[in-house]
């Protein structure tokens, strides 16, 4: 690294290698220590003379055993003798009567006297056999005993241990920062003191990376701080209003961490803080009801933003009565927009189309919407963001998309017929002619798409008769 100009890749390069530290952890602790550190198993062979001792010890109990008894045999010229084991007497010297007893040398302790054995001890068997018991507990102390001393030398050294650390984590962060630009095509935003934000092709760095099937559609984001403050965008529920405002929160904030950025081309007048109020997150637990944790967030926000803060703020007032809703939204949207109070560049998604009014009344506020469009009965999301306001909210074909009965659909069309007709409603804007839908296209609607849909061919006469009868139903109801 120390051949790049970059000042921070210079010092991360000037990181200490530790070196004291890495021979003494190398040399003593093993490839692969246990997790507990009482059990032993931790120090490496060759680091510690009496460790290996013990370690010998118990590994070569039995080997031991053999050759002091092979001595005894020799020194006692009786070929029968045996050394043996069990659990209440321990280790004894076993010699058959038959083999002659006047020839048990002085120094043979009796133990114990069977029928026709005759059981005895040596202070070397003692010993050995000390020695054996004890030493798998002897060699966990004296490794647990070795491993503290280890620990507090390395701790001596824990502010060279955290410094590398820190420089390795930057290094590791920036790594993955260039890995993922060059993988995702990402581009080197510039980041200026102007107050626009000025994003070209944008791109949400998660989602389009969670989309199989279709490619994600990018969009342009432009916000200053005179004519264009406030963007309010409409569109129908998942038609990507969240998407595009969290990727232009993203961007900015990836670009002012020094990172490139998924976009075509972007200019990022530095901003002082992101705020966002997105998603419903209850938090029932602590006795707070979803709008009120929405006010509140809100309250945070309108108190601590400033001029040059980034808002991001996603349908705002949701969680209440469609009046207090949208009275709280706009009032909120005209705090943000008027230079006087706050001013500050604003997203705010709302699905209240009658906010779009604002445009031309509020100075700075811009409408944008995102477009789709229905095609033969089915509702398809475009994902463009287009100026102007939606002109409707597609609320029944997106519930339909979600697979609500169809006797549920069709009652709701007739519903909001009757609210629209009746003036209660919404006042939207007069739609398309084909996008009008009468009461008694409803049903013909669904009959023709199942029709459509059908193919005769591969039917069975069984299969055609409840089919005939399903098209009857719904042509009725
Ligand atoms: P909304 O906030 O309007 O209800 P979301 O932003 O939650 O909609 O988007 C809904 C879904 O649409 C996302 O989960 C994503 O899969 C898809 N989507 C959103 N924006 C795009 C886009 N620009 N290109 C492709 N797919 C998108």
């Amino acid at each position: 690294l120390g051949k790049y100009q970059s000042g921070m890749l210079r010092s991360i390069a000037a990181t200490e290698p530790l070196e004291n530290l890495c021979t003494l952890l190398r040399r003593a602790i093993c490839d692969e220590p246990p997790f507990s550190v009482r059990e032993g198993g931790i120090l490496r062979s060759g680091y510690s003379e009496e460790v290996d001792r013990l370690r010998n010890i118990r590994d070569n109990g039995t080997q031991m055993v053999t050759e002091l008894e092979q001595r005894e045999r020799q020194r006692t010229g009786i070929k029968k003798l045996k050394v043996g084991y069990n659990k209440v007497f321990g280790y004894y010297i076993d010699v058959p009567k038959s083999a002659g007893l006047e020839n048990v040398p002085a120094d043979y302790i009796r133990k114990q006297t069977l029928v026709s054995n005759e059981r005895y001890f040596t202070q070397e068997l003692k010993e050995l056999e000390n020695t054996l018991l004890t030493a798998k507990d002897r060699i966990n102390d004296l490794e647990y005993r070795y491993f503290c001393e280890i620990r507090d030398m390395v701790a001596a050294n824990v502010d060279r241990v955290k410094e590398a650390a820190d420089r390795v984590a930057r290094l590791d962060a920036l790594c993955s920062l260039a890995e993922v630009a060059v993988r995702n095509n990402y581009t080197m935003p510039e980041v200026d003191t102007s107050k626009e934000l000025h994003i070209i092709e944008g791109r949400h760095p998660v989602v389009e990376q969670t989309l199989k099937d279709v490619l994600f559609v990018p969009n342009d984001t432009f916000l200053n701080d005179s004519d264009d403050r406030c963007a309010i965008v409409t569109g129908p529920n998942m038609a990507g209003k969240s998407t595009y405002m969290r990727q232009t929160a993203l961007i900015v904030l990836m670009a002012q961490m020094g990172s490139f950025v998924p976009a075509k081309s972007a200019t990022i007048g530095v901003v002082d803080r992101v705020f966002t109020r997105i998603g419903a997150s209850d938090d029932l637990a602590s006795g707070q009801s979803t709008f009120m944790v929405e006010m509140n967030e809100m309250a945070g926000i309108l108190k601590h933003a400033t001029a040059s803060s980034l808002l991001i703020l996603d349908e705002i007032g949701r969680g209440t009565s469609t009046f207090d809703g949208m009275a709280i939204a706009r009032a909120v949207l005209e705090y943000c927009a008027d230079k006087r109070r706050l001013g500050a560049k604003t997203m705010f998604a709302t699905h209240y189309h009658e906010l779009s009014a604002l445009e031309g009344e509020l100075g700075g506020v811009r409408n944008y919407n995102i477009t789709a469009k229905k095609q033969g009965g089915t509702l398809v999301f475009l994902r463009k963001i287009v100026r102007g306001a939606a002109d409707d909210s597609y609320g029944i074909e997106v519930a339909k998309l979600a697979g609500l009965p169809d006797s549920v659909i069709s009652k709701a069309k007739g519903y909001l017929k009757e609210l629209e007709s009746s003036g209660i409603g919404p006042a939207v804007t007069p739609k398309a002619a084909d996008d009008q839908i009468s009461m008694a296209d409803v049903g013909a609607d669904e009959v023709r798409d199942i029709l459509l849909r059908t193919d005769v061919n591969t039917l069975t006469p069984l299969e055609a008769m409840n089919l005939l009868f399903e098209l009857q139903k719904k042509a009725r109801a």
